[in-house]
């Protein structure tokens, strides 16, 4: 039996700061996944990473998904959940197939837009809401709060669709989700509800954020499903760990360009590469929202706000939340609203990482110029995965071996898609009855005072 992985604040070295008395314990993971983030606000990170050798990774070449969903969730998990639950939990998370789909030469496209709401948020939806599920304290019920800007909150309320104890409310911002994201947010119905916010999906993230750290509502046990739980970043470093396994040789290095928006998905990337997978440099493009890329470039942080509306809505985010989890990794902190405390150490996250702003007319020109010249269908998120990455090469000489991830379905898109290449992609199944879905959002003004409200009236306390 190894050590138990314990759970730390980002904050935890704010001393002296207004407004902030530093969180100095450490958590289970149990404790992390039910609080959400820390007392102090900060966000947990694990104590201890676990270390996978080659021969483990390896050994996952030619199997299912759920072979590195269960190395993974072992690594991190086995002293406080028994392996047959994690197993099952495993199983019931991963029904969906997760393409490489061969672009040219060794680059790949890794397609995570499979799952029940078409996007790559459903892979650590799906397993956080089984680890609740089987961690909560049964005599309570567990109210589950989620800002989105798009694809979030679907894959949430899908994953917590009827699941015993656990109610989702689902705020998202009503002038920035498309046509069809607003579908599928208003109709999933039982024990998820949808709240449209007259706001930025920033203004979604402050509301929440805000009520897990008002004390009137301490009795609701609320909880967050944002990418600022721990739970949610676990099951996204296991599909890096499949990539891998399937393409690279044994110990041979690789690339990946993950675009980015709240730095979630990239996060999974960076434990992989510290749990022991070769990879050379993780890209990280993001849209017009720059301020990660004039960070690496200039050393000096500055968010932007308000947050640029770009076609890749879902990572319309000027200061994204998991920076404080890269920070702390690199040796810095910064707090939740974008003010620096200490910088972290630019030259080693250089070193490791690679970021550029991606332009809407750039993003656009990609989706054209990828379907024309490799037959590859990309929505605006995987084409500015896909253009970073080649920037990435044109930088710094091509790579040999690179997957740039697909984030969203194409069929999320129709209306660009059609304009830009003249096609209507196929629905996936999880999307062909949504026209015949009903359902509508309660509707919210922004201001804090009204959400607190909403959520007094709501809310249910006990678990029946
Ligand atoms: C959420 C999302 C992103 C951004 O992911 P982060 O983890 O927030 O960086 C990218 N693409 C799509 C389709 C998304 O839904």
């Amino acid at each position: 039996m190894s050590l138990r992985i314990l759970y730390y604040s980002t904050n935890r070295n704010l001393e002296n700061v207004k407004g902030i008395v530093p969180f100095k314990g450490y958590v289970s993971f149990k404790e992390a996944l039910l609080q959400g983030q820390a007392p102090d606000e900060g966000l947990f990170m694990p104590d201890r990473i676990p270390a996978l050798s080659q021969r483990h990774l390896m050994a996952l070449k030619g199997k299912p998904y759920m072979a590195s969903a269960m190395l993974i969730a072992k690594a991190f998990l086995a002293d406080e959940i028994p392996e047959r639950v994690l197993k099952n939990i495993a199983e019931d998370s991963y029904n969906y197939p997760v393409p490489l789909e061969n672009v040219t030469g060794r680059k790949y496209v890794m397609r995570l837009d499979q799952g029940p709401t078409a996007s790559f948020k459903d892979f650590a939806a799906r397993m956080m809401a089984r680890l609740m599920s089987h961690l909560r304290d049964p005599g309570k019920r567990l109210n589950v709060l989620v800002a989105t800007s798009g694809d979030t909150g679907s894959a949430v309320g899908e994953a917590f669709k009827g699941v015993e104890g656990i109610d989702v409310n689902i705020l998202y911002p009503a002038g920035e989700v498309s046509g069809i994201q607003k579908k599928q947010l208003d109709t999933i119905g039982d024990n998820v509800h949808a709240i449209s916010v007259d706001g930025k999906f920033d203004d979604c993230q402050n509301l929440v954020k805000q009520a897990f750290s008002d004390p009137a509502l301490v009795d609701f046990n609320l909880t967050s499903a944002n990418s600022i739980n721990f739970g949610r970043i676990l099951p996204q470093i296991v599909y890096y760990v499949y990539a891998y396994a399937q393409l690279a040789e044994e110990g041979e290095e690789i690339v990946f360009s993950v675009p980015s928006g709240n730095f979630g998905n990239a996060l999974g990337c960076e434990y992989a590469r510290r749990i022991g997978l070769p990879v050379k440099k993780l890209v990280m493009p993001t849209n017009e929202n720059d301020e990660f890329p004039r960070f690496l470039a200039t050393g000096v942080y500055e968010k932007v706000s308000p947050s640029k509306a770009c076609l890749s809505n879902a990572m319309n985010v000027g200061h994204p939340s998991n920076l404080a989890r890269f920070f702390d990794l690199y040796g810095g902190t910064v707090d939740r609203g974008g003010t620096v405390h200490k910088y972290p150490d630019i030259h080693e996250m250089r070193r490791y990482i690679f970021s550029v702003s991606i332009s809407d007319e750039e993003t656009k020109k990609t989706i054209k110029r990828a379907y024309d010249t490799y037959g590859i269908l990309l929505e605006p998120h995987g084409a500015v995965g896909w253009r970073g990455l080649q920037s990435y090469c044109e930088q710094f000489g091509d790579f040999p071996l690179c997957v740039s991830l697909e984030t969203a379905h194409p069929a999320k898109f129709p209306d660009e898609i059609k304009a830009l290449l003249n096609i209507t992609p196929d629905l996936p199944q999880s999307m062909k009855d949504i026209d015949q879905r009903r359902g509508a959002p309660f509707e919210l003004s922004g201001s804090y005072k009204e959400f607190r409200i909403y959520l007094r009236n709501h809310l249910k306390v006990r678990s029946q």
